[in-house]
């Protein structure tokens, strides 16, 4: 057997050899894998449930398009319905491709599209909110405000179209930066909502699913290539400020001389986590009331998204009156 045969079917090409655990495949055993990989994911941790309407979170980039299409296989089965939503935050220069690859790939597999926009919804893109952020002391990082809106719009238009799942596209190398990250920031809030799932709270809530999560960055990007997908790989502008990053680069060097360790970081974690979550639920308790304005999950009368959004409303406001 010489090094281009795949260990699965013998066939002499193959497109991936795995450090983690000898295997080398060819594009089909390889895509094979992948897709087994993950729906296997879905059974074990019971991510869906037949007559599930899953809202996938689609941005154009690798590993949404690898999940729409992997879900789409259970779609087609009839397991569950699919629909899927693009957000457009406003970056100029990097959203427009991605938006223009999602609608292509929605289209691909003749599932229902939802685009929606910072600017429409809100009145004003995340370039605006940053612009007028500069000089500013208390100068704020993108991907927060980013985040939070986000999340908004995602769970409004998943009530809107009654959707009982959200599945989002976060892979292993983003499990395992935020296991690390949350970990260094003793930020044991976001620590214990790590995992394959968030459980539903109450009605006005939409449980959010990572089949991916097991599945390296990677891998995904090869998997999109190898069938036949069209990807932006072009990272948003704004991540490169990012804490995020210096830990994916940490965590990528030390992936060179142990190539299990990521897997091992997310098994691991998922064995401590029940003790840390025990500890943390005896000491808060788990907002129960919902937000007046957007109808988020809140502890107080108004979520932390929408006096954000406030708070951002006020400054462009000003600015612009300023400036004007
Ligand atoms: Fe938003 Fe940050 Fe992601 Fe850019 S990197 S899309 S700013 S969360
Ligand atoms: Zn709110």
């Amino acid at each position: 057997m010489t090094d281009n045969t795949c260990t699965q079917c013998g066939y002499e090409h193959v497109v991936i050899n795995r450090k983690s655990n000898g295997q080398r495949l060819c594009s089909s055993c390889f895509k094979d894998s992948i897709e087994k990989k993950v729906l296997k994911t879905i059974r074990k941790n019971k991510l869906v449930t037949k007559g599930d309407k899953v809202l996938v979170g689609l941005s154009g980039g690798k590993d949404s398009v690898a999940l729409v299409n992997i879900l789409n296989i259970l779609k087609e089965k009839g397991i569950i319905e699919l629909e899927a939503i693009t957000i457009d935050e406003g970056i100029s220069g990097y959203r427009e491709e991605g938006v223009r690859i999602a609608k292509d790939v929605a289209k691909r597999l003749n599932v229902k599209h939802h685009i929606v926009s910072f600017d429409e919804k809100y009145d004003f893109t995340l370039d605006k909110i940053m612009e007028a952020q500069k000089g500013k002391d208390d100068h704020q990082h993108a991907c927060t405000f980013c985040g939070v809106f986000r999340r908004q719009l995602f769970n409004q238009v998943a009530r809107d179209v009654n959707a009982s799942k959200i599945a989002t596209g976060h892979n292993l190398d983003d499990e395992t930066q935020s296991i690390v990250m949350n970990y260094l920031e003793g930020n044991i809030h976001n620590m214990v909502r790590i995992g394959y799932k968030t459980e539903a709270r109450d009605e006005h809530f939409t449980p959010k699913i990572k089949p991916l999560r097991e599945i390296p960055e990677k891998e995904i990007g090869l998997y999109v290539l190898e069938s036949g997908f069209e990807v932006h790989f072009d990272g948003c502008p704004y991540a490169h400020e990012s804490f995020r990053m210096e830990i994916g680069d940490f965590i990528r060097e030390l992936n060179l001389k142990h190539p299990t360790i990521m897997y091992s970081t997310l098994n691991n974690f998922e064995k401590i986590k029940p003790a840390i979550k025990k500890e943390y639920d005896k000491k808060h308790v788990v907002p129960n009331g919902t937000c007046e304005v957007c109808g988020e999950p809140a502890s107080q009368s108004i979520c932390k998204s929408c006096k954000f959004l406030e708070k951002i409303h006020n400054e462009l406001l000003n600015d612009g009156n300023q400036n004007g």
